[in-house]
This record gives C-alpha cells, sequence and structure tokens, in this order.
C-alpha cells in the first residue's frame, strides 16, 4: 500500500484546518518608542502653531497700539491752542526719526502742513486718496483706522480730524509699514523649528532608551520562560522593576512551581501506577500457576487461591476506575447531571459493597441513617463520592474494625448533614491540606484491605466542589476521622 492514500486518509488531510496566517508581530520596545515619537512630535507641532500664533498677533497688536497711542499724543498737540508751530513740528518729525512712524497734516482741499518736507505730487495725492476714501467728511473728533498696500507693502493708518492750533480743521494722518511684521514671524518660525528639531532629537533618544528600559524585563521574561518550556525547572522569574512585571513575575514563579508539582505528580504516578498494577498482576499469575499445578485437586487450597486472584483483581479494577475517574472529572468530560434521588438509598447500597468485609474480616459498620432522605445531585458521582469515604473509612479505621456512618437532617441548618467516622491513627496536622490532592498517599498506608492510589478524595473534593456542597473533615490524632458533607434537601 506504499505511496496510495485511501479515500477516508484524502478526505481527512482535506479536513484538516489551515493553519491561520501570523500577524507579523512589533516588539513592545518599537511600538513604545514609536508612539512616545509621534506624541513628542504632536507636542513640538502644537507648540510651535501656539508660538507663531501668539507672536505674530502680538506683534501687530503692539503696532497697532503704538500707532493709535502717536495718533491719540498727536491730537492732544495738534488741537492744543498754546501749543507753539515749532514744537509741533519737532514733535511730528521726532515720530519720524525716532519711532518710524510716519505723520502727516493735511488741511481739508489736500495741502501737506506738515512736515515741512518735500513730498511728490503724486504720493501726496495718493495719500490724499486713501485718507479721503476712508474718513469722508471732516467732522470734529472723528477717526477712523485703517490698512493699505503700498509697493508691496501692508501699512497700518490712523487718521482723525483735527483743529490745527484749536483752529483750522485739518487731517492727522498716522501710518506704520507692518510688513516688517512677516519678517520678524518668519524669524521666529526659524528659531521655532531649531528648537523642535533639537526637541525631537532628544524625545528621540529619550523614548528609545525608555522603550528599551521597559522592554527589558519583558525580554529577561521570555528567556526565563524560553528555559522553563525546556524543561529546565531551576529558573527563576526575577524581573521585579515594575510593579505589573514583578507581579507577573510572581504568577510565572507559581505557574512554574505548578507545573514542577505536576510534573512529579506525574511521575510519582507513573512510579505509584506501575508498582500497583505490577503486584497485582504478579500475584494473580502467581496464584493461576499455583492452582495450575499444586492446589488444583485440593478445594479448600483451590478456594484460597482463588480468592486472593479474585481480591487482587478487583483491586486492579479498583485502581482503573479511581484513574479513568479522576482523568474523566476533572477534565470536566463529567457533566452534572442533576436529579432528585433518595440519599438515604444510596447509602445503603454503598454500605451493601462492604458487607463482604463484614461477613468475612470481622469489619462492623454502624448506621445511624434517617429514611428517605432526598437530595438534589448527580447520583452517580454523588455515590461515587460517598464510596470513596466510606472506603476510606474502612481502610484506615483502628484495631476493632468499626466504622459508623450517620445521615441525618439538621432542621436549624436545612441540611442533610452526612458524617462517617472510623477509629483509626486519625491524621496528622501538616497532612491534612494534603489529603485533598491527587495522588497523596500516607506513608503507612499498607495494612489495609484494599490498597488505595491516592485518588479518592481528590475525586470527592473535585466532585462536591462542582456541586458546591459543604464538606471537610475532623480528626484526633489516635481517636480516628470524621468525614462530613451536608446535601441540600429535595
Ligand atoms: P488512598 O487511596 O491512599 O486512600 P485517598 O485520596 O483516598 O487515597 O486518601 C489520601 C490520603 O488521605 C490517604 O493516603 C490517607 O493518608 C489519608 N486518609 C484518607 N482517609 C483517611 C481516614 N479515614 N483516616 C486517616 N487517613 C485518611
Amino acid at each position: 500500500m506504499w505511496g496510495i492514500s485511501s479515500k477516508s486518509e484524502r478526505r481527512q488531510r482535506d479536513k484538516t484546518p489551515k493553519k491561520p496566517k501570523l500577524k507579523r508581530i512589533t516588539g513592545t520596545n518599537i511600538i513604545l518608542w514609536r508612539y512616545f515619537t509621534f506624541f513628542a512630535l504632536g507636542v513640538i507641532a502644537v507648540i510651535a502653531l501656539v508660538c507663531y500664533g501668539i507672536s505674530g498677533n502680538a506683534l501687530l497688536t503692539q503696532t497697532k497700539r503704538r500707532v493709535r497711542t502717536a495718533g491719540e499724543d498727536l491730537i492732544e498737540a495738534i488741537n492744543d491752542v498754546n501749543m507753539p508751530l515749532s514744537a509741533l513740528e519737532r514733535k511730528v518729525s521726532d515720530y519720524g526719526l525716532l519711532d518710524g512712524i510716519d505723520v502727516f497734516i493735511f488741511s481739508l482741499d489736500g495741502e501737506l502742513i506738515m512736515p515741512y518736507i518735500d513730498v511728490p505730487p503724486d504720493k501726496l495725492k495718493d495719500l490724499n486718496d486713501v485718507m479721503n476714501a476712508n474718513i469722508g467728511e471732516w467732522e470734529s473728533d472723528k477717526k477712523t483706522e485703517f490698512n493699505s498696500r503700498e509697493d508691496q507693502k501692508a501699512i497700518f493708518n490712523y487718521v482723525a480730524c483735527v483743529r490745527l492750533l484749536g483752529r483750522q480743521p485739518s487731517y492727522l494722518l498716522v501710518r506704520y509699514p507692518v510688513s516688517h511684521i512677516g519678517e520678524s514671524v518668519r524669524q521666529i518660525e526659524l528659531y521655532v523649528l531649531i528648537i523642535a528639531i533639537c526637541a525631537f532629537i532628544i524625545a528621540f533618544l529619550i523614548s528609545y532608551t525608555l522603550a528599551n528600559k521597559l522592554s527589558g524585563p519583558i525580554r529577561d521574561l521570555s528567556n526565563t520562560a524560553q528555559k522553563l518550556a525546556e524543561g529546565d525547572y531551576s529558573v527563576q522569574f526575577n524581573s521585579l522593576q515594575y510593579a505589573e512585571i514583578a507581579k507577573l513575575s510572581d504568577t510565572l514563579n507559581y505557574m512554574k512551581d505548578e507545573i514542577k508539582k505536576s510534573e512529579d505528580f506525574r511521575k510519582e504516578l507513573l512510579a505509584n501506577v506501575t508498582h500497583d498494577l505490577k503486584t497485582p498482576l504478579t500475584m494473580i499469575k502467581a496464584y493461576a500457576s499455583m492452582i495450575q499445578e499444586i492446589s488444583g485437586n485440593d478445594p479448600e487450597k483451590r478456594n484460597r487461591h482463588c480468592q486472593v486472584i479474585i481480591d487482587e483483581a478487583d483491586r486492579l479494577t479498583g485502581l482503573v476506575n479511581d484513574i479513568l475517574n479522576t482523568s474523566k472529572i476533572s477534565a470536566g468530560l463529567e457533566q452534572l447531571n442533576k436529579k432528585v434521588f433518595n440519599l438515604t438509598e444510596l447509602l445503603y447500597s454503598v454500605i451493601n459493597k462492604f458487607s463482604y468485609l463484614q461477613e468475612r474480616q470481622g469489619y462492623s459498620i454502624m448506621v445511624d441513617v434517617e429514611e428517605n432522605l432526598y437530595t438534589l445531585a448527580d447520583e452517580e458521582q454523588i455515590y461515587q463520592a460517598v464510596y470513596n469515604l466510606v472506603s476510606n473509612a474502612v481502610n484506615y479505621t483502628g484495631e476493632d474494625k468499626t466504622v459508623y456512618i450517620s445521615l441525618k437532617y439538621d432542621a436549624q441548618e436545612k441540611r442533610i448533614k452526612f458524617a462517617v467516622r472510623d477509629t483509626g491513627k486519625g491524621i496528622a496536622e501538616e497532612e491534612l491540606e494534603h489529603i485533598w490532592d491527587r495522588y497523596y498517599r500516607s506513608k503507612d498506608s499498607h495494612t489495609r484491605p484494599v490498597k488505595g492510589t491516592g485518588l479518592g478524595l481528590n475525586i470527592v473534593k473535585i466532585i462536591l466542589e462542582k456541586h458546591t456542597f459543604n464538606f471537610g473533615v475532623t480528626t484526633k490524632e489516635g481517636e480516628g476521622s470524621t468525614f462530613y458533607v451536608d446535601f441540600p434537601k429535595a
């Protein structure tokens, strides 16, 4: 059949789901670095815009205020009857010389009164035109402000209707070029750009260092986890720089301990199972050979030997059942199938299972049970739990070979109380927390009618926790133990 694949095999292969395409995964440091850089860029851009806007506006407002103040100062001087003309003329030319503010005083028919300078007639006409267009007819105390353009330059103008020396109606024109503001703003732009580049480089370096610092511990964890995955359980996660990573480290350490425990459990189970399966099988084989060769014709001996075979086979069945049960129950394969059933009857049928011990080995089971108590639970699983508890009591009880079982309804607590007591050695304090663990077995547990697997109480725990029933054990060393379960009444 080499090289030929059957139809069903091919169908199977077709059904195998395709591996999903892996997304390209980026390192945390790159992501951090990227976000930080974008953030820095954003902040720089906002700051640059704000600087640019504020500085441009502030310069313009300041310039306009200066022109306005000059205008108001000049109006006062012009309207002053006592102001000598020469003094006024000096004031006008001072504004030009010292502040770069151009000041003109015109008569109503467009003649330049001050300053005493030669202005080309077409320039004079332009000035008059622009002024008249904006202020209109002369009216006492009238004033206005406007922008105009001259030779590609923006100029801010302030015009007012005045009375020269308190008498002659005239126009005052104060103007200042605002184009240089654009230049100042461009200067600021350049500074902002240089600062932004420096800030960006610094942000880049800081973000790179920071991102590496943050992702370093994660990389350490990942390396340690890799070693753990390769089976080195001696590793220790100890990235403690940041709270979250330290917590993750703790959790990983805890996980590692748990994995180690379960690995130990696995090894122990293998050892236990190998031992527990091997012993009964050897016994069965040995006794079967004995029957075949020696005791076949001696009914008494044959019966004794057959009984050993039956007991060992029972032990094997118990062991295999226990292992299967815990695996199934703890893997969640066994779903709860709750229904109302008679708990008293269930208990009797468990006790009946031990009748052979009562008959053959002198065990006594003292029963104090209320009739017809009904509960709501998964009958099969509860049977298993009760069976395990009774079986343990029988296994661990003392020399008197007596076990006490009670099942009573407690009206106050509204619970059916089940308890099984033995008169054995009890359980040592340090063992108490372990007895419910999987595969836990006390060291000296070999003088019992049925040998255990260390799975019984673990099965009980899983079942009762799934039902959320209250259960536990009270024990006194040297006097015995009482295992109890509280069932709801249905
Ligand atoms: P085993 O198969 O060994 O009985 P179990 O899970 O049923 O496994 O019990 C775990 C351990 O708990 C036992 O090995 C024993 O040490 C202890 N134990 C359980 N029941 C009793 C009891 N009634 N009296 C004393 N010790 C007990």
